[in-house]
């Protein structure tokens, strides 16, 4: 005898293997993969890691369109001043990157920022 496992559908303990790998049970008809089985059950609690959240500097989820002030002083390229601490910057657009907000920012125009550097307003 061998050691298969029982159907899972009804439990038959007469499954066999076809000669593709697949285990089949007579009783009712039921195919299955032994190895796709065990594979869906760890699959099953992984989160998609594609989704992208942006955190602010507290933990705040951030979306499109949020208004965002910053927590530091933030040295700009072009801007002798730069921006302050306490700069409200509005509409944001969330992207994936390094410099994971962007938008449009009064005085300076179209720039990046780093999530971590903000917090919602
Ligand atoms: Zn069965």
């Amino acid at each position: 005898m061998s050691d298969l496992p029982p159907c899972p559908k009804c439990n038959s303990a007469y499954a066999y293997e076809d000669p593709s790998g697949l285990l089949v049970c007579p009783e009712c008809g039921n195919e299955w993969s032994p190895s796709a089985d065990i594979a869906t059950v760890s699959d099953a609690d992984g989160s998609p890691d594609h989704e992208l959240v942006v955190r602010d500097a507290v933990g705040n989820i951030l979306q499109d369109g949020d208004t965002v002030v910053l927590v530091k002083d933030l040295k700009v390229k072009g801007s002798p001043t730069g921006l302050k601490a306490g700069t409200k910057v509005k509409k944001i657009r969330l992207v994936d990157g390094d410099h994971n907000i962007d938008c449009r920012v009064e005085g300076i125009g179209q720039m990046g920022l780093k999530s971590e550097f903000v917090k919602k307003a």
